[in-house]
Parts: structure tokens; sequence; C-alpha cells
């Protein structure tokens, strides 16, 4: 049977530390579905017409990727596409505490969903999309923290 994960998250932006989880998770799972979710406590930085876009482009020439889109819970989607495994990336313990609480609640709602953590590699333990939306937004470089193939000149502030 054919091995689905789900990668749920904002992504605002993607960056090279989900790029990273993304392709190691390829080792091990048949699918990976990239799933853009929608934040009803915040308002993104970048449209999701551009998220989506942006992740698709990385994944261009790998066809077991795919991106997609939805409003509503997670393990909803897993059903919707008959995934069975959650990904997640852990970088901090403080990571594994919010983490830990989502997976065990998706757990009791779904009981045959796993969500399955991979710790990132050490360089990209700093990286995360708040920090990148403060570069942009003050006009610095952030493209080592981006995936090599998007054109920065799209990261300019909005
Ligand atoms: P969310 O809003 O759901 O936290 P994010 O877009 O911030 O969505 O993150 C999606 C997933 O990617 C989460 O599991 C997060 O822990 C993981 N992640 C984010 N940045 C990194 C990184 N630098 N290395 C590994 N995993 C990461």
């Amino acid at each position: 049977m054919q091995k689905t994960a789900i990668f749920p998250g904002s992504f605002d932006p993607f960056t090279v530390g989900h790029e990273s989880i993304v392709r190691r998770a390829t080792l091990i799972f048949d699918h990976i579905v990239i799933m853009i979710g929608y934040n009803h406590s915040k308002t993104p930085f970048f449209p999701l017409e551009k998220r989506e876009r942006w992740i698709n482009q990385v994944f261009q020439d790998d066809n077991n990727i795919t991106v997609e889109t939805f409003d509503g819970l997670t393990v909803d989607f897993c059903k919707k596409v008959g995934a069975r495994y959650i990904l997640r990336g852990l970088r901090t313990s403080a990571d594994f505490e919010f983490e830990r609480a989502i997976a065990q609640v998706n757990k009791q709602m779904y009981p045959e969903i796993e969500t399955v953590f991979l710790l990132t590699v050490p360089e990209h333990t700093p990286v995360n999309s708040t920090i990148v939306r403060d570069i942009i937004l003050h006009g610095g470089n952030a493209s080592r923290f981006l995936p090599r193939c998007l054109d920065m000149d799209e990261f300019k502030p909005i």
C-alpha cells in the first residue's frame, strides 16, 4: 500500500528548514502532500497564492511531492487524501511540547493516524519563518534561509 504523509503548515514563507524535512521524508514515504493551512488567528504575510507557487517551484521535478491548500482540520484533510501519516519537523524542546499536544489530539480524533517527527539538521535549528519574515520586512538578505531555486526579488516587502 502507498504510504502517504501530509506535511501541514503555514509556510509563511517556506524555508530551507521545511525543504530539508520534506526531502528527507521522501526516503520514508511514497508520496508527500504539503498542506498549506489557513490560520484564522493570524493574517498571513505572504498571500496564499504565492506560498503555493513557491513550494510548487521548489518541488517541480519531484512528482512524489504535491502541494494543496486546505481550510479545515489536518485530520479531515488526511481522510480526504487517504493519508495515514502526518509529518512534522522538530527543532527544539519548545517545538516538541507544542507538537506533542497537537499530535496527541490528532490521534484522539483519528486513531489510525501516526505523526512522524524528523529532527532538524543542526544548521537549520535557528531557521524559522517568523525570523525570515522579519529580515525581509526590514530589507535584509534572507536568501540563505530560502530554497535556492526561488527568485529573491519576489520576496521584497509587500
Ligand atoms: P505551523 O504554523 O504549523 O507551525 P510552520 O510553517 O511554521 O507551520 O511549520 C511547519 C512544520 O515545519 C512544523 O512541524 C515545524 O516544526 C517545521 N519546521 C519549521 N521550521 C523548521 C526547521 N528550520 N527545521 C525543521 N523543521 C521546521
